[in-house]
């Protein structure tokens, strides 16, 4: 009756994956799931696959690029802070309509 309180009532297998850049995760599945062979690194979005010492290839460019880098590439620091600016002042302006509202 205890192991069912804890939630442990299925069990679980844990399953390490490794990325090409040297991340690795470890997945819970279910012992009657199919193990897949890779799976997409939580902490860059690379491939990662089981065997550690030959991570798939990074096929894929910069999967996980914030919007932030985006506007920096695209866009000049100043630019980028009087975009900044704007939506601080909107959030502001939101606000303070909202306390209108209140
Ligand atoms: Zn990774």
């Amino acid at each position: 009756m205890g192991e069912a309180e804890r939630g442990e009532a299925a069990p679980r297998q844990a399953v390490s994956y490794f990325c090409s850049r040297g991340h690795s995760a470890v997945v819970t599945f279910a012992v009657e799931a199919v193990v897949p062979d890779s799976w997409d690194c939580p902490k860059c979005g690379l491939p990662a696959g089981r065997d550690s010492e030959n991570a798939p290839p990074a096929t894929k460019i910069e999967p996980y690029k914030t919007h932030l880098a985006y506007v920096k590439e695209r866009r000049s620091d100043q630019e980028a802070q009087d975009i900044l600016d704007e939506a601080l002042q909107l959030l502001r302006s939101r606000r303070k309509s909202g306390d209108l509202i209140f």
